[in-house]
């Protein structure tokens, strides 16, 4: 009999899972198979592949099929029901993306948790509802099997008080508004791969670079987060794919004074149509402005690595200095190009690459002589949420077994 566990990362038209099988190994955790549903609620379309690649499903669904995410999670649910029939599924864990200030670590859901986590929904009103939608559905459809939701906020909880603190009175702060940070399982997983990188890695201080369609940037003191470039919402520090990032809260005001913009199209211009596509003008993907001979291409790029030089700067200051520099991401993974643009922008700071080993993408891309190391790490959330799910479980057994003796 084997033991699988499910991982959900659902957005907003799409729910995105894999699912891993559970080893009594040194690596306790393989992926089977993952997928999606994407165009939920618009020409919904379920793809399934193997952990090779291989592409098992891929239709387009007709409705009533998902409709919305309740069908979609229970498709899904029903395709593993059919898919694992050699095993059982022991637990499900999502990605949710606010614990606020009352969940520093994953938890197990059950219905107060979820009470808890909906009261979260102004903090992220894009993210939050499409991640508790899924749960909720799960709770009712299956209502024995165990949840944990793991936060994207979590990891960032160990970032001093005055890191966290924005100069409004204090009676917002109470309030909950503070700098959370986001792109916490993704930091968590690279913390978790640097002591295979090098046994100095693990005390030093290190810049983890996530740069994807949303991108930031973590300052790591010891494997814990001490700093981060996203603050209250995923639209602060770097310029993304469609986000603004830093922005001079004037501006705003501005917006709304002379421009007659209010809450809604404000939130629809610096999160959809801002950031790379907005200066473009072309569009979101570092792929397309790359290949771009567009001078626009060429601004948005050169913004989108300025900021990333100036923030690296700042959070050096924060961090009292930098020993090493990871590259992470659809764009820090893939691209030798900006990592070298990057790797230009802080070579005051010791940094040189390795060209070579940058352009394939080596692990390691900095030179011998290199004051400060600079890695080429995948990140892989997923595998993140997986762990967190089993030791979940594994202490709510344990802790359920101690009670009943
Ligand atoms: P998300 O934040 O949605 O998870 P990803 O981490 O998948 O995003 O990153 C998507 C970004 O990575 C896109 O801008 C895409 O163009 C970029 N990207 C992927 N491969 C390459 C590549 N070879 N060169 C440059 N950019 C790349």
């Amino acid at each position: 009999m084997n033991n699988y566990l499910m991982v959900i990362n659902a957005g907003s038209s799409s729910i995105k899972f894999a699912v891993y099988q559970k080893h009594d190994a040194l690596e306790p955790l393989v992926v089977e198979a993952s997928g999606q549903i994407d165009g939920i609620g618009n020409q919904p379309r379920f793809t399934v592949k193997n952990a090779a690649g291989l592409v098992l499903i891929e239709r387009d669904l007709v409705a009533p099929e998902a409709d919305d995410h309740t069908s979609a999670i229970t498709l899904i649910n029903t395709w593993l029901i059919t898919s694992i029939k050699d095993g059982a599924l022991l637990a499900v864990g999502h990605r949710v993306v606010h614990g606020g200030q009352y969940y520093s670590e994953p938890v197990l859901i059950d219905a107060s948790v979820l009470n808890v986590l909906e009261s979260l929904i102004p903090l992220a009103p894009l993210h939050q509802p499409h991640n508790l939608v899924t749960i909720r559905a799960l709770l009712d459809t299956r209502p024995t099997l165990p949840q944990v939701a793991c936060f994207d906020t979590a990891f960032h909880n160990s970032q001093p008080v005055v890191a966290q603190r924005f100069a409004l009175p204090r009676r917002f702060s109470d309030q909950g508004v503070r700098r959370y940070g986001f792109h916490g399982l993704s930091y968590e997983y690279i913390a978790s791969v640097l002591p295979t990188l090098g046994p100095k890695l693990q005390q030093a201080r290190i810049i983890v670079a996530h740069l994807g369609n949303g991108a930031s940037l973590c300052a790591l003191q010891n494997g814990r987060s001490i700093a981060t470039t996203m603050g209250f919402s995923p639209l602060d520090g770097l310029v993304m794919g469609t986000r603004c990032g830093n922005i001079d809260p004037g501006v705003l005001l501005y917006l709304m004074n002379q421009h007659g913009m209010d809450a809604d199209a404000l939130q629809q211009l610096l999160y959809h149509e801002s950031g790379l596509l907005g200066v473009s003008g072309i569009s979101s993907d570092m792929r397309t402005l790359l290949a771009s001979e567009d001078s626009h291409a060429h601004e948005a790029i050169e913004l989108f690595v300025y900021r990333i030089g100036r923030e690296i700067g700042s959070l050096i200051a924060a961090l009292g200095g930098m020993d090493a520099l990871v590259f992470t991401g659809g764009i820090g993974e893939n691209s030798a190009v900006i990592r070298a643009k990057i790797g230009y922008q802080v070579a005051w700071m010791g940094v040189k690459l390795d060209e070579s080993a940058n352009q394939a993408h080596a692990t390691c891309i900095s030179t011998v002589d290199s004051k400060i190391s600079t890695w080429v790490v995948p990140t892989d959330e997923n595998l993140m949420i997986a762990r967190h799910t089993i030791e979940q479980i594994t202490t709510h057994e344990t802790i359920s077994d101690s009670n009943a003796k």
